[in-house]
């Protein structure tokens, strides 16, 4: 059967690598083709006769879940589209009004039906007699059940509301820089720059921007807790710690094996990181690092990876067909099909993405692309993403391709390293691929004792009553806790209020740590990837293809890592990082 393509928004030239061929949408086992679901009508009343259907055996509860699944894609398809053309084209009004419309009139309403799908499926008597195979999928839809609190929907829009001044406050920031007015983000630019003077100008411009907004984010934050705490006590919890971590359906670990993580990075990385600080600092040539010297440029060189859109993606795709030919393949077919638009251009939004087209079984790439290094990385790290995306189209239900973070920035994060071997696909000269890989090698570390700072502040936030002052001040400790170099002296304020930059805190409370779980997971990818070559990418690959059916220690297992927070494993990493960044 044809089928005609919906998305071909970007036809893209260039030659052909390994594949001419396009993705083409999937044959739908339940639906009609031609299953109209733009009005809310029509998809309320497919809901309701999915919720009549008779179960009378456990092979009917699971084909209820596949045609559940099904129905479902298909209006994540339609919502995608639309969020991909609002994305490309942010420019024309008309697209937002498209996806805001069909956001608010279909898929928010969808998520009552979700609800109810998920509950008709845990109060099957079936349920008991699934085996073993569908253990993970029963916990999770089970913790989705339970979590559930009436009367905290109410306070989830007030929430949301609260956490969207964050935004607001911080976006509104600007102050005038080198003649020009510029925001924070653009002031960070000068962080990098070459002359101490201007980056330490500028890390005081944002600093001060932050400190004038300081008892205005702070109220905001004391009442976004009142709120959680508020969510945290109607579900019976004592805080709102152990609230998030049992509705963030945390199944793998505890909070308290969390302290764990943090000494064990504070044993095994800090002393690390403070030697190839002690090293940045002799080849910056000054006498002390200063919070606006550690990201300095060190040696002056700009990275150019390429010229043209088409190198761009061509070099990707050879790099990606090395690490495991499908890999080039797949990205192949993206751009065949028209599922990449990846250079800056007016109009589009700004930031990058990478997004499921579940209706093809394949992915969508999105970048603001400028010719600089940091899309070269953005682009494996996305194709990582992408290629689990393919890696899970055979899985028939929804609820085992929705990935936790520690999944799935495990399969990005783990492409980022992975491919750097092959980085001469982009960088002739040697000097520039030993910065490219300097560069890959050391933010592996650099993450770590931030996250732990970043959860280790909220865990004492959210289990101990205080007040904004007593709050900057435990801030202020961690950030000592964690330092590996940075001289913070006559600069006590700007070091307590530091947290108030990180929007997660805000928006998105203890979602951090995943980064770092994830992190130390490709680092083990990698390391195994250096020892046992294309068998560590069979590995990497069966994980990938496991979705979240299975628990995030099992996947981790199939990778051929560990999920492990003991300092051993992770001084066993870490010094496998520096050893690499020694041979460089
Ligand atoms: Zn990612």
């Amino acid at each position: 059967m044809k089928q005609k393509d919906s998305l071909t928004y970007f036809k893209r030239g260039g030659i052909t690598l390994f594949t001419d061929e396009k993705l083409g949408k999937r044959i739908r086992k339940f639906y009609p083709e031609n299953l109209e679901v733009t009005s809310w009508e029509t998809v309320e009343r497919e809901f309701k006769k999915l919720l009549e259907e008779p179960i009378d055996s456990k092979e009917a509860l699971m084909v209820f879940m596949e045609k559940f699944s099904e129905f479902y894609s298909i209006i994540a398809q339609i919502s995608t589209e639309k969020y991909i053309k609002m994305t490309c084209y942010s420019d024309k009004p008309e697209n937002h009004e498209d996806y805001n419309k069909f956001f608010s009139e279909i898929q928010a309403p969808s998520s009552k039906y979700e609800f109810l799908i998920n509950k008709k499926f845990y109060d099957s008597p079936y349920r008991k007699e699934l085996g073993k195979e569908y253990d993970h999928m029963n916990k999770i839809i089970s913790r989705k059940i339970e979590a559930f609190c009436e009367k905290n929907i109410p306070l989830d829009a007030k929430e949301n509301k609260l956490s969207s001044k964050y935004g607001e406050i911080i976006s509104k920031l600007s102050t005038e820089f080198l003649g020009k007015e510029r925001t924070i983000t653009q002031l960070s630019v000068y962080l990098k720059d070459p002359d101490r003077t201007v980056r330490q100008q500028a890390w005081e411009k944002i600093n001060g921007l932050i400190a004038g907004k300081r008892d205005e984010l702070e109220e905001l934050f004391d009442s976004l807790m009142e709120v959680r705490v508020e969510k945290a006590k109607n579900l019976g919890f004592s805080n709102y710690r152990d609230y998030k971590h049992f509705t963030k359906e945390r199944f793998d670990y505890t909070p308290e094996d969390l302290y764990e993580f943090h000494s064990s990075v504070e044993k095994a990385v800090l002393p690390i990181l403070k030697e190839l600080f002690e090293t940045k600092r002799q080849k910056l040539g000054i006498d002390t690092l200063r919070p606006w010297d550690t990201a300095a440029d060190e040696d002056g060189i700009t990275l150019k990876p390429y010229k043209t859109n088409d190198e761009f993606v061509d070099n990707a795709i050879k790099i990606l067909h090395k690490v495991k030919p499908e890999f080039g393949k797949n990205l192949e077919l993206m751009k065949n099909t028209g599922f990449l638009d990846l250079e800056n251009r007016k109009g589009k939004a700004p930031g990058g993405y990478n997004t499921q087209l579940p209706e093809y079984g394949g992915s969508f790439i999105f970048m603001n692309a400028v010719g600089i290094h940091a899309n070269v990385i953005t682009l494996l790290h996305e194709s990582g993403h992408a290629m689990h995306g393919f890696s899970c189209k055979h899985i028939p239900y929804n609820v085992y391709k929705r990935y936790p973070s520690e999944v799935a920035e495990l399969a990005s994060m783990s492409m980022e390293l992975i491919t750097m071997d092959y980085l001469d696909e982009y960088y002739k000269d040697r000097v520039d691929i030993k910065k490219a890989k300097k560069e890959g090698l050391m933010s592996t570390l650099n993450i770590l004792p931030w996250a732990m700072t970043v959860d280790a502040f909220q865990q004492w936030i959210y289990t101990t009553n205080h007040t904004a002052g007593q709050r900057d001040a435990y801030f202020a400790g961690l950030m000592d806790r964690f330092n590996y170099g940075e001289n913070y002296s006559g600069y006590e304020k700007e070091k307590a209020l530091r947290w108030l930059r990180q929007l997660h805190i805000f928006e998105v409370p203890f979602y951090y740590i995943e980064y770092a779980m994830a992190q130390l997971g490709a680092i083990a990818v990698f390391k195994n990837y250096k020892e046992n070559g294309e068998k560590a990418i069979e590995q990497y690959h069966n994980a990938l293809k496991l979705g979240y059916s299975k628990p995030i220690p099992e996947i981790y297992r199939t990778a051929g890592i560990k999920f492990d927070f003991s300092y051993e494993y992770i001084k066993e990493l870490v010094g496998f990082i520096k050893n690499e960044i020694d041979k460089l």
